[in-house]
């Protein structure tokens, strides 16, 4: 498996967009994360749903979680969506005026090892005044007075960031 592209449908787009627009609402914001679900083909991870993931302590910068109750969740809704589990989603906030989309250390941490944890992605929302630089590398857009961007990443060595598109799941 080589996977060298995140296709998301425009339901797990909003999913997604609203988990960090509500993280970053929140008093000294906080992280959200989630569980993603669909298919590969071809070398494509096609994610067909998004669930946030409510349970353990999160902060302004991280989510502690217990695998065993996150892997149970996984498993849970892989069988309700007859659905491949293909890896989770987090938001990042911004610390000290910066917000980064790099996968951390930490981030490369697999909250569910069986089923194997494919994908990441970062999941970043801004006030809309201090405007993004056009990429291709990411899945860019506004929400209401945001401005969200989406990256893609391998969660098996190299980790490289593969490029994150959407369309419209009809
Ligand atoms: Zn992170």
């Amino acid at each position: 498996m080589n996977l060298d592209r995140v296709t998301l449908s425009n339901d797990v787009v909003y999913v997604l967009v609203n988990a960090a627009i509500q993280g970053y609402e929140a008093s000294y914001k906080q992280e959200r994360l989630g569980i993603l679900l669909g298919r590969v083909h071809q070398n494509g991870a096609f994610v067909e749903h998004a669930t946030p993931y409510r349970g353990g302590d999160r902060t302004r910068s991280a989510a502690v979680v217990n695998g065993d109750r996150f892997t149970r969740r996984v498993r849970q809704l892989s069988t309700k969506h007859n659905s491949l589990f293909l890896g989770t989603f987090h938001t990042h906030n911004e610390i000290a005026g910066t917000l980064s989309s790099a996968m951390s250390l930490e981030d490369r941490n697999h909250l569910c090892e069986d089923p194997p944890h494919l994908v990441e992605l970062i999941v970043a929302v801004w006030g809309s005044a201090q405007p993004s630089r056009p990429t291709q590398r990411y899945l860019q857009g506004d929400v209401g007075s945001y401005r969200f961007r989406i990256a893609g990443y391998q969660m098996y060595p190299p980790y490289n960031l593969i490029p994150v598109y959407s369309h419209d799941a009809n």
